[in-house]
């Protein structure tokens, strides 16, 4: 194929001539073309992962590298002064996912699709995704963000069907998005939506519509606001509609290959991705009723066919509807959601292992443990406390279910697409085999004590840290140091991550610096994160941070010390930017409160150190680079779930005893901040923090000041730090998730 031929038929003029978007389409054409002429993974069985959220990203440079055309492409463009990189920069960011469990799915995908293993995706294709976040007066508005042009990656099937909600039809059409494997096969994510959808109902520059039109606005976005019933009302609407269609199109499927439905199993497995398609046990139920088989037979069937993994420990993000959302959403599937909480009450006595619970709320996780083959989580330590605590009465009486199955990143998007330079360095020195196989990069082991492989690497951390200053003063107006120590934290804005206390930490710099105890290497401090749009305690966290960036980079005395950058609309191009620059990667939350964490992953690929507490995948970070390649602090997790369990934390306590934190919690409401921000947000969070601190960031934050100071210090010795680096970068194998589907394919899936 001569690759500058077919770009100028697909685009119409020769390539000199073509505006980036025209290249843009033209390539994205291309690109499906040689995807629909690859093989598509067979065999009997296929792995069916449902997810409400699949966090893709952009696609096009990914793509061109799975499909082995990157280095063409790049250099046919070159030839004709155009520049990959600013076509890239034309393709929108597909955000249908929140975090970190929309990314993994995204993941597995490309894994999937990469170990040549027989699996789709199965999702909803959300005309908004998630909002755009944008910075107005030092606080968070949200837009819609538009992703889907006149061409896109989604091709339109002739798959539709009829799905009965409660109170009216909806005919759904499913969109297929083409998974192309490295050096592999294609599979297909498949993304249902609802043909009556009418995006003009959504106005310019804002999020709102009517909740209530559900033929109109089904698909608009992905967890629309849920704060008011009638948007809880629509996501119970949303999760039907997922997985009726998917039970559909897997049962059609199945039956296609021969499958009489009494072995479903032998075809299909279902993977649950969370609780939000948990209705898919129900309706499968339903369906195989319909078709004839008994309710015994068809609960059976269904538990040998799906398989749940848990993503929290957090007992309010625990789904529970109230039956009467339910009966008003979803009537088809309330007779068989009772019939399912009776049989568990007939074997059991203990009400925590009912379905339907005293104040007639639906538990959707009881329904997936008691009712799939398999129970998973996602780190080492998150599946510990699964099954010692929050789990536990269901760990008793099914001990053979639960399992672990540690997180992992796709290397193809999270080395060899985000970092060019790091990955030519290691395949100079240790040959393209990592590329198929991550446990080779092992060997980088070897050249720990080679000064010369440190300095390489010193330097591309360096140029990477360049681009990311550029990037931040082309998209923000903000200039940043690229000699100074990049300290980022960037994952979705919750309490239990904690960036209020690293923004307490930000705080506590200042007055250092403010006091003439000046640091050895000027420091940035980097922010990343969207909060949601109800969550005000999140809010009002951004709010501080916004405060303190113009507070501190308008300061004179400290800003050619210290500077604070929050970054708008956090999502995944941007974390491509921001995770190959960075020195310390802050891994902060509460022990025992983050599930796994794939940030902390990405970032030790990319030779960033971690400055993390003892926490989800941390702990296995931990294993593997030893005591002295990651700064650990803070109380671990034992500790800190008899906190919860005595309810003796008090964090007045802390505030009242140590002046140093007295000092850092009252600049907040201090006359400085008050003078630039908005005082409501200012004292709430105050009093949020003194009084309650439900999270616990005063507990760690001594603790964490001087560890932190501990790493900034261990930074001045650029040599061991690049050493340092080389240990991280060699121990990530582990983490790509090609290891991770290797493991639910060997243990759950068994395809
Ligand atoms: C990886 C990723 C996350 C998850 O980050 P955590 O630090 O694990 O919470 C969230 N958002 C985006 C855009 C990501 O790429």
């Amino acid at each position: 194929m001569n690759l500058s031929n077919v770009l100028e038929t697909k685009c119409g003029k020769d390539i000199a001539s073509c505006t980036n978007e025209e290249i843009y389409f033209g390539l994205l054409s291309l690109v499906d073309e040689l995807a629909n002429q690859k093989q598509s993974n067979k065999g009997k069985k296929k792995v069916y992962y449902i997810s409400a959220e699949f966090l893709i990203g952009k696609l096009l440079s990914n793509n061109l590298i799975n499909l082995g055309i990157y280095e063409e492409v790049k250099s046919v463009l070159e030839e004709n002064g155009k520049n990959l990189s600013d076509v890239e920069e034309v393709e929108p960011e597909p955000s249908l996912g929140n975090g970190g469990l929309g990314r993994l799915a995204a993941c597995f995908l490309d894994s999937i699709a990469t170990l040549g293993l027989n699996g789709d995706g199965i999702g909803l294709n959300y005309h908004f995704g998630l909002f755009k976040q944008v910075f107005k007066d030092k606080l968070q508005l949200e837009q819609k963000n538009e992703w889907i042009e006149k061409n896109s990656w989604l091709n339109k099937t002739d798959v539709t069907y009829d799905i009965e909600c409660g109170g009216f039809k909806l005919k759904s059409r499913l969109y297929d998005i083409n998974v192309i494997g490295y050096n592999n096969r294609v599979n297909k994510l498949h993304l249902f939506d609802v043909e009556t959808i009418d995006e003009s109902i959504v106005k310019d520059g804002s999020i709102n519509f009517d909740k209530e039109d559900i033929p109109k606005n089904l698909t608009l976005f992905l967890y629309p606001d849920d704060s008011d019933e009638d948007g809880r009302l629509l996501r119970v609407y949303q999760q039907y509609f997922m997985v009726s269609n998917a039970a559909r199109l897997i049962l059609d499927e199945c039956e296609a290959k021969g499958s009489n439905l009494y072995d479903l199993y032998d075809y299909a497995v279902i993977q649950i991705n969370d609780t939000h398609p948990t209705m898919v046990i129900p309706e499968l139920i339903r369906l195989l009723n319909e078709r004839g088989i008994s309710m015994d037979d068809a609960i059976e069937i269904v538990s040998k066919t799906c398989a749940y993994t848990n993503h929290t420990i957090l007992a309010e993000a625990l789904e529970k509807w109230p039956m009467s959302y339910l009966e008003k959403a979803v009537p088809n599937l309330i007779d068989i959601i009772r019939e399912l909480d009776k049989r568990v009450r007939e074997k059991y006595e203990d009400k925590d292992l009912y379905i339907i619970d005293e104040d007639n709320r639906v538990h959707m996780a009881r329904i997936d443990i008691h009712y799939c083959f398999s129970v998973n989580g996602v780190a080492s330590l998150h599946t510990e406390i699964l099954e010692k605590n929050e789990l536990n009465n269901f760990y008793e009486i099914y001990p053979e279910k639960f399992n672990n199955k540690t997180n992992g990143i796709t290397f193809r998007r999270w080395l060899m697409h985000c970092n060019h330079e790091l990955t030519n360095l290691i395949e100079d020195l240790i040959g393209d085999g990592f590329k198929t196989d991550a446990n080779e990069l092992e060997k980088l082991g070897e050249y720990v004590d080679n000064k010369d492989v440190l300095q390489k690497l010193l330097n591309i951390k360096f140029d990477n840290k360049v681009e990311l200053k550029n990037y931040i003063k082309q998209h923000q107006g903000i200039e940043i140091n690229e000699n100074s120590i990049f300290d980022i934290q960037i994952k979705r804005l919750h309490e239990y991550k904690r960036q209020q206390m690293n923004a307490l930490y930000v705080i506590y710099k200042y007055l250092e610096i403010k006091n003439g105890n000046i640091p050895s290497t000027p420091i940035t401090v980097i922010f990343g994160a969207k909060a949601a749009p109800a969550y005000t305690i999140a809010k009002d966290i951004i709010h501080l941070i916004l405060c303190l960036q113009e507070l501190i980079n308008n300061d004179e005395e400290v800003n050619k010390y210290l500077n604070v950058v929050m970054v708008e609309n956090y999502n995944v191009t941007y974390a491509e930017k921001l995770i190959p620059a960075c020195d310390i990667s802050e891994q902060i939350s509460l022990a025992s409160k983050e599930a796994s964490g794939t940030g902390n992953m990405k970032f030790m690929l990319n030779g960033a150190l971690t400055l993390g507490t003892e926490d989800g995948a941390n702990v296995e970070i931990h294993e593997l680079v030893g005591d002295d390649n990651i700064f650990i602090f803070g109380k671990d997790s034992e500790t800190v779930i008899k906190h919860y369990e005595n309810g003796d934390y008090e964090s007045i306590d802390i505030y009242a005893r140590n002046p140093k934190i007295k000092d850092v919690v009252d600049f907040i409401i201090g006359k400085e901040l008050m003078s630039i921000g908005n005082a409501e947000s200012l004292i709430r969070l105050f009093k949020e923090i003194v009084k309650k601190d439900w999270f616990m960031a005063l507990l760690d934050l001594e603790d964490y000041i001087k560890t932190k100071e501990l790493a900034f210090k261990e930074y001045e010795d650029r040599e061991n730090w690049a050493k340092k680096m080389l240990i991280n970068i060699s121990k990530a194998g582990y983490f790509s998730s090609d290891r991770t589907i290797n493991d639910y394919n060997n243990d759950i899936w068994k395809l």
